[in-house]
């Protein structure tokens, strides 16, 4: 199903490519990504510390609250994820935003048995939703580094394959990027996915390690590796190599470099 979007004054960038409005329900996330913007933030505004993060905090108020049908698509979570202890209330909110007739995009680094809940007690909506799972590498090694708390590799392919033998609409963020072979994911999930495999390079990191890893050497020599991996002339050959593949599209980050269209409304996921 294709949203309503949403005209801004500036192109797009970040969640809002996806979706013209989001929704959270906590502070705080478990996975505990190094790259996490949500993070910086929340430490830089003094909602959280480096340590705490990790910590999560439900807002019960933001669990209660009622929703009315939006124009365009909105996109759950984006400064958490849904997991084992989340889940129930996932699954309230998620509920009430589609039975007022919303399009949801429902972004997870997943595990197996929360996206099998999910499945199977969102299949009345099932037409309004598409799944989009964060998926930077197939290397458990690099996942483990990067986003210490979530889910290993095959569990987030597992789901995959879950939501997209239950007939959902299916897609993959590959972004940030987490290693020089974005060519090994592609080739990994294609065949099960329905919707978009997204590339970005990762973003800000010089910015946001400091915040989110303090006096850390080696989360800033792996994030120097890592930039070093995504040079213009990297992302202009990763370009020249996909192109023509209808399921890829691209981040703002290699749109710049590419010298692509810029969308000029929030939540066109183009
Ligand atoms: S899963 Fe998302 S919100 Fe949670 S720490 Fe990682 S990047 Fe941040």
């Amino acid at each position: 199903m294709k949203s309503a979007a949403i005209l801004t004054n500036r192109p797009p960038t970040g969640t809002q490519e996806w979706a013209a409005s989001n929704v959270n329900l906590q502070d705080g996330c478990e996975h505990d990504c190094r790259y996490c913007y949500a993070k910086t933030m929340a430490i830089r505004f003094k909602r959280a510390t480096a340590a705490s993060w990790s910590k999560p905090r439900l807002r019960q108020h933001d669990v209660d609250r009622s929703f009315t049908r939006r124009p365009g698509r909105i996109m759950f979570p984006t400064a958490h994820d849904i997991t084992d202890q989340n889940l129930d209330e996932c699954l309230t909110v998620l509920t009430r935003m589609l039975a007022a007739g919303n399009d949801l995009l429902i972004v997870s680094k997943p595990r197996v048995a929360c996206i099998t809940r999910l499945c199977d007690e969102l299949k009345p909506y099932h037409a309004q939703i598409v799944f989009r799972f964060s998926i930077g590498s197939t290397d458990d090694a690099v996942l483990s580094y990067w986003e210490p708390g979530a889910p290993a590799y095959q569990d987030r392919l597992d789901s995959l394959k879950t939501a997209f033998l239950e007939d959902y609409s299916t897609s993959v963020s590959g972004e940030p990027m987490l290693d020089g072979d974005p060519d090994a994911l592609i080739a990994a999930v294609s065949m099960f996915v329905t919707d978009s495999i997204w590339l970005g390079k990762i973003n800000r990191l010089r910015n946001i390690l400091p915040l989110n890893c303090p006096r850390d050497p080696e989360a800033v020599r792996r994030g120097e590796a890592l930039m070093a991996t995504q040079t213009d002339a990297a992302i202009r050959a990763l370009y020249a190599r996909h192109r023509h593949d209808p399921k890829i599209k691209w981040k703002d980050s290699i749109k710049a470099i590419i010298g692509l269209h810029r969308p000029t409304a929030a939540g066109l996921d183009e």
